[in-house]
């Protein structure tokens, strides 16, 4: 199945110059997106993976059902003030301003391998915060699963360190 010809490109989304890659119509097609969760997950069904962590929003949509097909222990990772329990915290620099991560403090057990997964690869920003945060839980972060990456922008360089795979380059 070419996962391709599911993903839209929206020129100047959110703001002129990117291109952004709608996933909405893979979603929108149950043998898709069966497809692609089934191939990611097949991906790691002989890694060691203990649990399975994203990011909001769209992280939850590929990790939520990769959790369930591989039998792992989903877990959230939130922006400030989302997460009921107390919480780790990890605090990063975007292109302009910052943002943040948190997870439970008993999300993730000591030395858990997580993999974490994401619907894109860009610059690697999110992911690489994704990973510290994970670390600073006391995880070690088993892999970085994406469902598309945009090579041009070399993301993989700021993971360097991290075992990536994607399904699909653009
Ligand atoms: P990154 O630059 O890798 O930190 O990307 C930040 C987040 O924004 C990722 O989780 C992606 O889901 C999303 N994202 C970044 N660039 C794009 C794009 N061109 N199209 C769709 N989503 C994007």
């Amino acid at each position: 199945m070419d996962l391709r010809s599911y993903i839209r490109d929206v020129p100047d989304f959110p703001k002129p110059g990117i291109l952004f890659k709608d996933i909405t119509p893979l979603l929108a097609d149950p043998s898709a997106y069966a497809y692609a969760v089934a191939k990611l997950a097949a991906h790691y069904a002989t890694r060691p993976v203990d649990a399975i962590a994203a990011a909001e929003a769209r992280g939850f949509l590929f990790a939520a059902p990769m959790a369930l097909e591989l039998r792992k222990p989903l877990i959230p990772l939130r922006k400030p003030g989302k997460l009921p329990f107390q919480t780790h915290s990890y605090k990063y620099d975007l292109e302009y301003g910052s943002a943040e991560l948190q997870v439970h403090i008993d999300a993730i057990a000591p030395h858990a391998q997580v993999l974490l997964v994401d619907d894109v690869l860009a610059t690697g920003g999110t992911m690489a915060a994704a990973c510290k945060l994970v670390e600073q839980a006391g995880g070690k972060v088993a892999g970085c699963a994406f469902l598309l990456e945009l090579t041009h922008l070399q993301g993989r360089e700021r993971l360097a360190g991290y075992d990536c795979f994607s399904l699909i380059q653009c």
